[in-house]
């Protein structure tokens, strides 16, 4: 059994959400052309996420920050799939990749609580969680993304690839 990567799972994902906006107007799923997208339906599907976030209260941008940050990261695992993956982020290696801030970040963890009827909450022995995935937001600039893209190895390895 081969495994499939995210970006493989993402493709096969979009392209069912595709055929499904063809249904509406009336065209069959496999019939729709969607590589070439000639209705536009990728932009429609956009539009819907856009209103969706809006009308639940949803913060758009920050939906799109992290989206990128996952794009980036999907890929760059898709492309590199014989190198090493990345080990933990550390903060002394993080850099804000619009300002070049590195003294402080604000990064959004989980951690799982033991919490009780009365008030008592204890902390569980697993501690906060954190990782590329994250949200992160530079304390200086306020630029918004993943912890994957404020990692300085990363940084520097497209300075020299697009370089
Ligand atoms: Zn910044």
């Amino acid at each position: 059994m081969t495994e499939t990567t995210t970006h493989e799972f993402m493709l096969q994902f979009a392209a069912e959400a595709i055929g499904l906006r063809a249904q509406k107007d009336g065209y069959e799923p496999s019939v729709y052309d969607a590589k070439h997208d000639p209705e536009g339906y990728i932009t429609s599907l956009l539009n819907a996420l856009h209103q969706w976030s809006h009308a639940n209260g949803i913060d758009w941008e920050g939906e799109l920050a992290r989206a990128q940050g996952f794009f980036e990261q999907d890929i760059s695992d898709c492309e590199g799939a014989d190198s090493e993956p990345l080990a933990k982020p550390d903060i002394s290696e993080l850099r804000c990749p619009n300002c070049g801030h590195e003294q402080s970040f604000v990064i959004e963890v989980s951690e799982c609580l033991l919490m009780f009827a009365d008030g008592v909450v204890l902390h569980g022995d697993s501690g906060e969680e954190w990782g590329d995935w994250s949200s992160c937001r530079c304390h200086e600039c306020c630029h918004r993304g993943t912890v994957y893209q404020f990692r300085k190895p990363k940084q520097e390895k497209e300075v020299i690839t697009h370089g």
